[in-house]
């Protein structure tokens, strides 16, 4: 997208509307996000009932973009301010939002971030638990609300230029720390934000923690320890995760992939795709925490009908 049809899409509330159906029904079918069913009945205002289950629904029904009750123009303000970076405060006023429904797309953003990430059911299981904000194919409640189970720990890899930040199963804050004092490995702190010298074929482990953690039991080194990540993710990573105001434990898996997602697209605009995965559904969570997978059917069924 060249800088002038951008600034001409953030212009006109009626090129922002056509940009975003584009994105949610590419190809132009409409389809049941329920069911993936095409027969559908029209209903006033823009609804649609579904042949098959009677699910009735409007072109955003599911869909990221469907949260916060934000015009399609806003969402693409808000994406395109975000892919520079401010602080919420600068995207409010930029924006002409109020902080709070600034900070919730935020949110809404890093959460459609996290949900394409490769590893998405994993992080939206028990083991950070954000998957229990995901109620209906809507983004429900504030992740910091609810008691914290376990401090979910993550590993950091980069090889060839590419980043990835895995959740490493069955590691918790407290493990870390024992290996810490039994195993010699060595851990540097900043407030709550905990990060280790290389660990089996990781480059750092890194986790967030919060006020409980016995911090003071940490053994002591020499040298601080610098983490050798190839081409210098951790130096990317570790002065904007130091910017982030109000990390805790719950959020801080959505921080981790939104640097993952700007690291890997480093030398690409991050518009076009944040915005693609905005206009994408919201996945499924069924009563046990595991993400459904309706929404990847159905956007196989709006690949199969492009062709
Ligand atoms: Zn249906």
């Amino acid at each position: 997208m060249t800088i002038s049809s951008r600034e001409d899409l953030l212009r006109s509330e009626d090129a922002a509307l056509a940009y975003v159906l584009r994105e949610c029904w590419p190809g132009g079918g409409r389809f049941c996000p329920r069911c993936g069913e095409s027969r559908l009945y029209d209903l006033a205002g823009g609804r649609s009932r579904c042949a098959r289950c009677k699910y009735t629904f409007q072109d955003f029904s599911g869909r990221w973009i469907n949260n916060g009750g934000l015009s399609p123009l806003t969402w693409l303000r808000l994406a395109d301010l975000f892919s520079r970076e401010p602080t919420v405060h600068q995207m409010a006023v930029e924006a002409g939002l109020s902080y709070n429904a600034t900070y919730k797309a935020v949110t809404t953003m890093r959460f459609a971030i996290l949900a394409h990430a490769t590893d998405a059911v994993q992080l939206l299981g028990p083991e950070t638990g954000l998957g229990s904000f995901l109620r209906n194919r809507k983004l429900t409640g504030d992740p910091d609300s609810g008691g914290r189970g376990t401090v979910p720990v993550f590993g950091i890899l980069e090889r060839n230029g590419w980043l990835f930040i895995d959740l490493v199963s069955g590691m918790s804050a407290e493990t870390v720390f024992h290996f810490n004092h039994s195993f010699h490995l060595k851990v540097e702190r900043a407030g709550n934000l905990i990060w280790t010298d290389r660990y089996r074929h990781y480059d750092a482990l890194v986790f967030c923690g919060d006020d409980s953690l016995p911090y003071e039991y940490l053994r002591r080194h020499d040298r601080p320890v610098a983490v050798e990540c190839g081409t210098g993710f951790w130096a990317f990573a570790e002065k904007r995760l130091k910017l982030f105001k109000g990390i805790t434990p719950r959020r801080f898996p959505l921080y981790l992939k939104e640097l993952e997602f700007r690291y890997n697209m480093r030398h690409s605009d991050i518009f076009p795709v944040l915005v693609r995965y905005l206009c994408d559904f919201v996945p499924d969570m069924n009563p046990e925490g595991a993400a459904e997978t309706a929404a990847g059917a159905a956007r196989g069924h709006a690949a199969g009908s492009r062709g």
